[in-house]
This record gives C-alpha cells, structure tokens and sequence, in this order.
C-alpha cells in the first residue's frame, strides 16, 4: 500500500497481486525486438506484472477503482483497505477501467452471493458491458459483473462521466472497447487513474508494440501514445494497475527516451 495526494483528493494504492508471463506470451514482437528491454523481465525472460487496485477519498466520497483478482488468486485488495482503515461498507462507489477479470475479482461474495461492496454504486462502461455480456463464454463477466444487474447495484457509465465533483471518467478505448480511465482535479492539482492503457514498463518505452491483450490493437496503440504524450506533458500523478507496484508515478523523460519513474 503506498499514498498521496491530489489536493484535497487522498489516493491510497492497493495492492492485490501480481503475474507472471512469458514475455512472447504479452508481445508479438518477443524475439531481438525485445533485446533492449530485457532488463525489465526476470532472468528466465518472463515479464513481472503488478496488479493494483486504487482508493479515492476526499469530498465526503470513497470511490473505489477496479476489484483485482479476486479470492482464487488469494489477492490481498480486502487486506490492504483494512490498512488504510476502511471497512468494504465505505465504499460509496466502485468503478472499472474495464471488465477483464483481473479488475472485477472482488466483485461479488462467493458464499452470499452479495456485493462484497454492499452500499456502493457500481459503475461499469457501458463498452464493455455491451462487448462482453455478448459473449457466452465470458466466464469472469458471468461471474463478477452480470449479477450486479439483478443485484440493483448497476449502473451503465461512459466517458465524460462525472463520478464525483473531483473524478471523472475518461474514454480511452484499445485495450477493451469500453475503456476507462479517470482524471482526477483538486483544486490545481491533477492526477490520472490509467488502467490498462499501459502494461508495462515496456509500453512505456515502446508505446507501438502490440500487445497480446488488447482487443483492437490500431486503437490502442493510438491512445497510448495520446495518453503517454499527454501524461508526459502535464506531468501529474499517475496510477497504472499493472506497473510496478504499488502503480503511482510519473512519466518522464530522460536520456531522450520517456519512462515510468516510481513515486518515493
Ligand atoms: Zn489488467
């Protein structure tokens, strides 16, 4: 767990977890186009993904972004909210960058069959929802995301969406066709919740990589390279589920190439 601030807005880090591929499993161009990136993979050439979820406080609101894995994979998010001190009926609002599994995981309570978010709003792209409620075979949307319908606990959202006077939703489609990501202003301090426009440091320093799991490669790599040009040139905070963890930094540039540098 890691926090900061933006203005009045606190932004805690929640670490749930983590993965591990094999890099060629995350890019196509694995092979000699990987050679000057090696030093981000473990020395078996897999390639270490953090997995963060991020908690908003401030305005009377507690605004919770994306639920990780969930309990299958022993994720920590319920762990790491008690070290913050908030109970899961704080909540007010969960919200998702998108619908993969690894974002939606706590979700829903596996014994009750309750919101483990019992008094929230759950705010869902509407992208996503109409994408992947259309495929039958959507097992973590079946699981996590379909039963917030009957549950009265949905609520369809898309970019533009103001989440709170503070946070707003911000389209930034590739990954997953509804994706989201959400700005955050306090006062004149900025701050951005990305998601998984960036994958890793790798995207960062190579944006036109294609990566494996993105749904529309053309558009993805066209909203990273605008993100990352924008997020370089405001120069305001930044948290990315899956960089290294805890996922709060900057993007920079140094010795002419642009790169993640960590929060301290
Ligand atoms: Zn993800």
């Amino acid at each position: 767990m890691q926090r900061t601030q933006v203005g009045q807005i606190e932004i805690a880090a929640l670490i749930e977890g983590g993965f591990t591929f094999p890099v060629e499993r995350v890019y196509s161009e694995a092979g000699t186009a990987m050679e000057p990136f090696r030093h981000y993979l473990n020395s078996d050439g897999q390639l270490t993904m953090a997995c963060t979820c991020f908690l908003l406080r401030g305005g009377g609101r507690t605004v919770l972004i994306d639920t990780g894995l969930g309990p299958e994979s022993e994720g920590q998010l319920l762990t790491e909210l008690q070290s913050v001190g908030v109970s899961p009926d704080e909540v007010d609002t969960v919200c998702f960058t998108h619908l993969h599994g690894d974002h939606t995981g706590w979700n829903i309570d596996r014994g009750s069959g309750r919101p483990v978010f019992a008094r929230a709003r759950y705010l869902v792209p509407q992208g996503d929802w109409d994408h992947y409620r259309a495929q039958a075979e959507a097992r973590s949307f079946t699981r996590d995301v379909a039963p917030l319908e009957s549950l009265g606990c949905l609520e369809l959202v898309a970019g533009d969406h103001a989440v709170t006077p503070a946070i707003t939703a911000v389209s930034t489609p590739g990954h997953t066709p509804g994706h989201l990501s959400f700005a955050v202003v306090s006062g004149a301090e900025r701050g951005f919740i990305l998601g998984d426009v960036v994958l890793s440091a790798i995207d960062t320093e190579e944006p036109t990589f294609t990566n494996t799991f993105d749904t529309d490669h053309p558009l993805a790599e066209r909203t990273r390279l605008a993100m990352l040009d924008r997020l370089e040139a405001s120069g305001e905070l930044v948290g990315a589920a899956h960089l290294p963890a805890p996922g709060l930094g900057h993007f920079v540039r140094a010795d002419g190439r642009r790169t993640w540098r960590a929060l301290t």
